[in-house]
This record gives structure tokens, sequence and C-alpha cells, in this order.
């Protein structure tokens, strides 16, 4: 469900680097796909990430409200058991 890649702006190029979760959060630096230099992350990797995560969270979010207003059992309660 959870979209695992994090955009990572090359300083030289600008470039969006997708680059899975994983490898920023366990890597110190990225080669950038375009130009080929290699992005620090450094400071911005925790930035990156809590980006990513408060991103997730969002969208997971908005698809639950999907979810209750798709759902025809969300307003059904459970009747007492007999
Ligand atoms: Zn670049």
């Amino acid at each position: 469900m959870f979209d695992d890649e994090i955009e990572v702006e090359c300083p030289e190029c600008g470039h969006e680097n997708g680059t899975p979760v994983d490898r920023v959060r366990d890597d110190e630096h990225l080669p950038c796909e375009r130009c080929g230099s290699t992005i620090a992350l450094g400071r911005q990797k925790h930035l990156l990430i809590i980006e990513h995560v408060t991103k997730n969270i969002a969208k997971l979010r908005r698809s639950l409200a999907k979810f209750r207003q798709n759902s025809p059992t969300a307003r059904r309660r459970p009747r007492g058991k007999s």
C-alpha cells in the first residue's frame, strides 16, 4: 500500500532520483541518475524520511475515508447474539 520510493533531488542538476526508502535510510550518499554526481544525504536524510512518512499517512487517511464511504457494512451495526 505504501509507496516506498523517496524523491531525492540532486543539488547539481535538480533531477529527482526515485530512491527506495531503505536506501535513503541506510546510505549516506547516493549517485544521481542523470549527472552521476554524488548526493550527500547528511542532514536532509531524516527530513526526507519524515516527509515520506507524512505523505504516506495522508494517503492512508484518504484511502480509509474512501473505503468507509464505499463500504455498505460500515453503517450496519452488529446485532446482539441470540
Ligand atoms: Zn544530478
